[in-house]
């Protein structure tokens, strides 16, 4: 699905690192790219890109267990993550990572109001084994923050339009001067100047919106789909957040997913187990025939290569397991009865496992080994 790199890698750190080992590496790396330092090296500018999107998914708990889980499928295109942080983002973030004087200097080069970013939006949608297995549209109405009709804003009092506020403090080796960001405009340098009925503080109002979504092949429950931008609105003309998918999934009547693969357990009479027949499954695709070999024993499992789900990082497709299971007849009328006595003693009705090249219970330990 994409050529990107490990992210513990691109930190060079090992999958069990530490919050503090991750922040070190970060920092390490944050420092020898920074763009301050390597003026017009896009080579430099991509590895500082790399090592912040990296960090700003393995600094958040949510994400990496998402990462550690789904690898960059979890997060790539359609599912957001730290993928396509834009300069702003990585500096904003600054600020934890550097402390007070470091990040506001590195913050305070890049000069000017920031972006706001509207909040994210978080709905759950439920999916059949059929969805699943094809890939979707599904359209969900959502509820969520627009900008209001009419609403203007005018540059904020309290830090000129600059989105930052700069102050001077004395500190052990001389004056220094820091800046954070402006707490009445969080940063846009923008505050509202006509509000539209409706609206409120910062020019939003709530209204229900279709939102088509597009849900790959193979999702699981409990994945998240970000689709970037479908969330809440910005303030002061800021960028939307995101909507955040939460897959659920419907259990399918009779068949059961492991994974990629699907299991379904086939009942069949002892005749055509003993005889062999043509046995029609349900399938994630719809029905289909497979064929019972003569002389099947009960608890044969049958592989449908390639009959299972696609994996959602591209990986090919699952298999279907037919498991067979033989009906004992629980009421017999008396022929039948007969006919079953009679067949009683005869040689080839008597267990005898042994007899097959590989037996049942060596099949069983195969499959599940
Ligand atoms: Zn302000």
């Amino acid at each position: 699905m994409s050529q990107k790199r490990d992210y513990y890698e691109v930190l060079g750190v090992s999958k069990g690192a530490s919050d503090s080992e991750i922040k070190k590496a970060y920092r390490k790396l944050a420092l020898k790219y920074h763009p301050d330092k390597n003026p017009d090296d896009s080579a430099a500018e991509e590895k500082f890109k790399e090592a912040a999107e990296a960090y700003e998914v393995l600094s958040t708990p949510e994400k990496k267990s998402r990462y550690d889980q789904f690898g960059h499928a979890g997060m790539g295109q359609g599912f957001g993550g730290g993928a396509g942080m834009n300069m702003d983002d990585i500096f904003s973030q600054f600020g934890d990572i550097f402390g007070g004087a470091f990040g506001g200097s590195f913050g305070g080069s890049r000069g000017g109001s920031r972006v706001v970013k509207g909040s994210n939006l978080r709905v759950k949608m439920k999916l059949t084994l059929e969805d699943i297995a094809n890939g979707v549209k599904k359209k969900i109405k959502v509820n969520k923050l627009v900008n209001a009709e009419g609403v203007t804003y005018k540059t904020c009092s309290n830090c000129n339009g600059t989105g930052r506020i700069t102050r001077m403090a004395q500190t052990f080796i001389g004056a220094m001067q820091t800046q954070s960001t402006c707490n009445v405009c969080q940063g846009a340098g923008k505050m509202i100047d006509k509000k539209p009925a409706g609206a409120d503080q910062n020019g939003l109002k709530r209204q229900e919106e279709v939102i088509e979504i597009e849900i790959p092949a193979g999702v699981e429950e409990g994945m998240q789909l970000n689709v970037r931008g479908k969330g809440n609105a910005g303030p002061f003309n800021g960028v939307p957040g995101d909507l955040m998918v939460v897959i659920e999934e419907i259990e399918h009547p009779e068949l059961k997913r492991d994974g990629d693969n699907v299991h379904y357990e086939a009942v069949v009479s002892f005749m055509d187990a003993v005889l062999g027949a043509s046995v029609e499954v349900p399938t994630i695709s719809g029905k289909a025939k497979i064929k019972v070999e003569p002389g099947t024993q009960s608890g044969k499992v049958l592989r449908l290569r390639g009959k299972g789900l696609s994996n959602v990082q591209g990986y090919g497709s699952g298999d279907m397991f037919v498991h067979i299971n033989i009906w004992t007849p629980t009421k017999l009328t008396k022929k039948e009865k007969e006919i079953i006595e009679q067949l009683k003693d005869s040689e080839n009705f008597i267990p005898n496992p042994e007899n097959k090249d590989k037996g049942f219970f060596t099949k069983m330990r195969d499959m599940f080994s």
